[in-house]
């Protein structure tokens, strides 16, 4: 993983193959984006501290987990020191590598964790579990003021499939796993666990426990809570262990408290996970939606309906131009069939195309499944005046999901923050919940005097509501940091969220960016709740100190 942004060192997004991108970032940023963009501060420019790790624990963490997977390697501590929320990337790149660890150690297995969670506790050091380190919410950064020695604890040697329980379609998954490799080794079995988060290559089981994930299949499947049948955590009053049952009466649910835990309550060694047998046929189809309102109708229509896709996924109109803008040369039949269609919709469907929403929809199973899923979700679609589009635009999508994070670093190359938020509500205020953070970004971007977008996507169907992703960019005045900027624009639409009693967050987790809002979330008294629990179990803050409260 690069340091100063997402994925690996060579990959890169570029405008170049795609014709309408550079003129759609010129109108909606006052950004040209054909201008070459800053180049990268050499790692080499940055001043990393020594490490502060006394003889005894850097000899315990040795004896716990082998010396050659006990590193002081400045590259390794600056890579674990953060996450990869924008404010992360900013101050990396800007050469603020704030408290990073002092030792990065890499178990290989349970009882190395419990000999490293033994050796910090003894020396009162730090422990900050370590997935992939893709964490938006700012998970992972120890505080400023820590004089403690901060001990990360890279997950990625504990990468196994332990155990699938056929019968029960249940697996046993060591939490150091990333996507694709746990992927990898269920499919070889006929299994998939069906969880793809848009960062699903760099990030791990872990992980996604620790901070409650969603995928892009959770319609399917469920989000990381649902899939989570039981967990083993090294704690520091030994291995909690829960068992993998389907339901249980025996009080609070000790499972629940460490989904969303963010390394506060241990480190995660291992869960029980739900796998499905693998679809025999699995499609996604574009359609289209006249406007706004009639395409978020239609979802939750479809949530109310017999049909239960895999995915519902629809854009509003700005995210719709984007996707629109980010299409490779077309060929000349491609032409063609645009036109075609583009005079289909206005003169037939009466559409007007700047209003007009792209939505896809995710079917899997066996063919009869599909076909049946497809005919009740089509139903619904033309109830709304949707239009369904093919299969190509949804194939396209699929394929392009893992790369599209790139694109963050491709504006902030060129001085432009873009961030995400994301939030759940009932279905019955979803819209004005819309309205609402529409108009506060855009408050926002007029009070600073700043070329901004936001644009929006409805992510995921629940029985009672669903998710509503907003993604926002802006061109800073340069009057005052950037980051500044954007701490108006992102609190604007955090405060937007709880002030619509909508959530601060629906699955990217508190870490220290949203723990100013949790009050407003879960009251005051859910906030001493969550507080004496940390304590309880952590009396002397030793694991991930400073997060989720
Ligand atoms: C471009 C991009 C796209 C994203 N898309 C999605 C998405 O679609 N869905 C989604 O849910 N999230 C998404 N995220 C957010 C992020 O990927 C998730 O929060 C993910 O679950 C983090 O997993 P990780 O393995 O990278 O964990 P890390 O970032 O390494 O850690 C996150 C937190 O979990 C703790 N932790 C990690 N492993 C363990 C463990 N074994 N035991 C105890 N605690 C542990 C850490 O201490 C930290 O507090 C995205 C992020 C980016 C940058």
């Amino acid at each position: 993983m690069k340091w100063w942004g997402w994925g690996h060192e060579g990959v890169a997004f570029t405008h170049e193959d795609k014709p309408a991108l550079r003129a759609f970032i010129q109108r909606v940023l006052a950004l040209d984006v054909a201008r070459p963009g800053s180049p990268t501060l050499s790692f080499d420019a940055l001043t990393v501290p020594e490490p502060v790790l006394g003889d005894a624990l850097r000899g315990a963490l040795e004896d716990a987990v082998g010396a050659e997977h006990v590193s002081t390697d400045a590259l390794d501590r600056v890579v674990h020191a953060r996450g990869k929320s924008l404010r992360d990337l900013v101050r990396h790149r800007s050469g603020d590598i704030g408290r990073v660890p002092d030792v990065v150690v890499r178990p290989g297995d349970e009882p190395a964790v419990e000999g490293v969670l033994r050796a910090v506790l003894a020396a009162d050091a730090v422990v900050i579990p370590f997935g992939g380190g893709t964490n938006i919410s700012g998970s992972l950064e120890a505080p400023s003021a820590e004089t403690r020695t901060v001990v990360s604890v890279d997950m990625s040697r504990l990468d196994r499939v332990l155990d699938v329980d056929e019968g029960s379609r249940l697996a046993r998954v060591q939490a150091g796993v990333f996507g694709p490799d746990l992927e990898r080794q269920l499919n070889a079995r006929g299994w998939t666990m069906g969880h793809f988060p848009d960062s699903f290559t760099h990030s791990t089981l872990g992980g996604w426990i620790a901070t409650r994930s969603s995928g892009m299949q959770s319609d399917k499947y469920g989000d990381i809570a649902d899939l989570t049948r039981a967990v083993r955590v090294v704690t520091p009053a030994g291995t909690l262990v829960t068992r993998p049952v389907p339901h249980t009466s025996t009080g609070p649910s000790v499972r629940e408290m460490v989904l969303g835990s963010e390394g506060r309550l241990g480190i995660v060694t291992e869960a029980t996970v739900h796998v499905h047998r693998l679809p025999e046929q699995r499609t996604i189809l574009g359609y289209l939606f006249p406007d706004w309102e009639r395409a978020l109708a239609a979802m939750q229509a479809i949530a109310e309906s017999e049909a239960s896709p895999s995915v519902t996924r629809v854009s509003d109109s700005y995210e719709t131009a984007f996707s629109f803008s980010t299409r490779k040369d077309p060929t000349p039949l491609d032409r063609v069939k645009s036109k075609a269609l583009t005079t289909f919709l206005e003169r037939r469907k009466g559409y007007d195309l700047e209003a007009m929403c792209l939505a896809f929809i995710g079917y899997e199973g066996t063919k009869a499944h599909v076909a049946r899923q497809r005919k009740l979700a089509g139903k619904v679609v033309s109830r709304f005046g949707g239009l369904c589009i093919g299969s190509s635009p949804g194939e396209l999508y699929d394929q392009k999901k893992f790369d599209t994070p790139y694109i963050r670093d491709f504006l902030l190359d060129r001085g432009a923050p873009a961030d995400v938020s994301e939030t759940s509500a009932p279905w019955s205020r979803l819209k004005p919940l819309y309205d609402n953070v529409m108009a506060a970004a855009r408050g926002a971007f007029g009070e600073l005097g700043v070329t901004g977008y936001i644009m929006c996507h409805l992510s995921h169907s629940y029985h009672a509501g669903a998710c509503l992703y907003f993604t926002f960019a802006f061109n800073p005045s340069g009057r005052r940091p950037a980051i500044e900027e954007y701490d108006v624009v992102k609190t604007a639409i955090q405060q937007t969220f709880v002030d619509s009693e909508a959530t601060l967050s629906h699955h990217h987790a508190v870490g220290t960016e949203h723990a100013q809002w949790l009050e407003d979330d879960i009251s005051p008294v859910g906030v001493a709740m969550v507080r004496a629990l940390l304590h309880g179990v952590d009396p002397g803050s030793n694991l991930n100190p400073g997060k989720i409260v």
